[in-house]
């Protein structure tokens, strides 16, 4: 069997994260079984949906690399189209199909009639199913007759009277009870055809063989199970994945922060660094690793390591594995992220520096980086900032009566400097020189140092600091720690 699997966003928004995880668990799966990734456009909400949220939310699966095989723009003569809205006479013929075999039948009831009915048997305890005369077998020909003189009317699934039990790949055994629903409308009086069987019928003609998406479709399955079977199709493997969650265990909504993927993006998340969370949010890795990129995945996925636990959106994990693919990039490709997405004064300064100073400023500043906007900032206060740090440790470097010798030291060194950069071999010549002909050591040595170069008591190795920072951003920070210093 050729594994074809589908991810089916309504084009109602922008690709939301529990979408875009839903596609990443549907497409590790076609590549793990070198199987085939559907791309379905389900619109059939025509208030809704627009092609202008198709585009967004491709764009989107395609800045995370999810790339289809097929879809509306790949498309395969034997499966397309593959927008819902294109598909209607399909849909027509096949509820037809199931009117002529009376698995489903026409119903003019009218919405006032429906009501009525609906709260009569609510107020005798009665499940409020379709008890509308149309159901009965003896009303088919009329129904045919006027349906046939032009009269509208509404299809509806004749639901069988049984239990349905599903065996989910995530869930286990489900069994939906018999009379959870009545009898359902496939294709409205206006002609449009509903989700569920729309869905189905595609599923049926797309040969989809495992369908993976959110716990929070369950409930549409028994009504799907029916329609399966109603069609004499095959079923498909379900996995119901469990649903992503807020640290309030409420269901994750806009309150609990950004939930679409283009806000993600924006704020320059890696798209690597999304997969592996989402990744993680519902599925374990079968070592239990927690940083990992998709490529590691792909012969790992399985999906019997589904959980079947909600899955918490946790903002702060997020960040953390971003920080860990950013490390993992080498400098060439930071460089050129910073360069071609970061802005500001420490940005322009990076872009004119020799790609030597570049790979180094990188070195020192990618260990306290996790978004490649953290790279320029650190640039700034590491290497930029002529500000001087206050608070208990100034204080206490203050107090030591050497911190104003190996200022001094420094400063006449500094002022008497000509290059630009002070050079490693230099630095390392002053620290003897003051171990040495001063006689200063242990801390009074290196953190006096360090603040008379830098303003800080802390920071980055000064021998591949110093060398970054320009003489005039060091000469500017003198003044102010001979202030300081009294
Ligand atoms: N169009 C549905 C949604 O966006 C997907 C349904 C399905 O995967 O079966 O939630």
């Amino acid at each position: 069997m050729t594994v074809r699997v589908r991810f089916a966003p309504s084009p109602t928004g922008y690709l939301h994260i529990g979408g875009a995880r839903t596609a990443l668990y549907n497409y590790l799966f076609a590549k793990a079984t070198g199987g085939t990734f559907v791309l379905r456009v389900e619109d059939t909400d025509i208030e809704r949906s627009s092609s202008e949220y198709e585009k967004l939310q491709i764009e989107d699966l395609q800045w995370l690399n999810l790339l289809h095989d097929e879809g509306p723009d790949k498309p395969n003569p034997k499966y397309a189209p593959y927008r819902q809205s294109e598909r209607s006479h399909i849909y027509m013929e096949h509820a037809l199909k199931l009117v002529e075999q009376g698995l489903a039948f026409y119903d003019f009831c009218t919405d006032e009639e429906l009501e009525a009915a609906k709260e009569k048997a609510m107020a005798e305890n009665r499940d409020p199913h379709y008890e509308g005369k149309w159901r009965e077998p003896a009303f088919a020909a009329e129904a045919k007759a006027r349906v046939a003189a032009g009269e509208k009317a509404a299809i509806r699934f004749r639901s069988p009277k049984k239990p349905y039990t599903l065996h989910d790949k995530v869930k286990g055994t489900v069994v939906f009870p018999e009379n959870m629903v009545g009898d359902f409308v496939i294709v409205r009086s206006n002609g449009l055809p509903v989700y569920n069987f729309c869905c189905v019928v595609d599923d049926y003609l797309m040969d989809i063989t495992h369908v993976i998406r959110g716990e929070d479709h369950l409930n549409n399955t028994v009504r799907q199970l029916m329609i399966y079977e109603a069609l004499g199709a095959k079923l498909p493997e379900f996995a119901h994945v469990s649903l992503l969650i807020g640290a309030d265990r409420q269901k994750l909504s806009k309150r609990h922060g950004a939930t679409s993927v283009n806000l993600y993006r924006n704020d320059h998340y890696l798209p690597e660094a999304m997969l592996n969370y989402l990744c993680l949010l519902g599925w374990s890795h079968p070592e239990e690793k927690d940083v990992f990129t998709p490529e590691e995945i792909i012969p790992l996925f399985t999906l019997d390591r589904f959980s079947a636990h909600s899955a918490i959106y946790d903002l702060v994990k997020f960040k953390y594995i971003n920080g860990q693919h950013l490390k993992m990039k080498d400098n060439a490709e930071l460089i050129k992220m910073v360069e071609e997405f970061c802005e500001g004064a420490s940005v322009d300064f990076f872009k004119a520096q020799s790609t030597e100073w570049k790979n180094k400023a990188i070195d020192i500043t990618k260990p306290y980086s996790d978004f490649i906007t953290d790279i320029p900032k650190n640039i700034q206060d590491m290497i930029l900032d002529t500000g001087l740090e206050s608070g208990e440790q100034a204080d206490e470097i203050k107090t030591w009566e050497s911190s104003v010798k190996v200022y001094q030291f420094i400063k006449e060194k500094v002022d008497n400097y000509s290059a630009d950069y002070i050079s490693e071999a230099d630095l390392n010549a002053w620290t003897d020189s003051l171990k040495k002909d001063l006689g200063i050591k242990g801390k009074p040595l290196f953190m006096g140092s360090r603040f008379a170069l830098t303003g800080k008591a802390h920071g980055p190795d000064l021998k591949i600091l110093i060398p970054l920072t320009p003489v005039t951003i060091i000469k500017n920070r003198q003044a102010e720690v001979g202030k300081f210093l009294g």
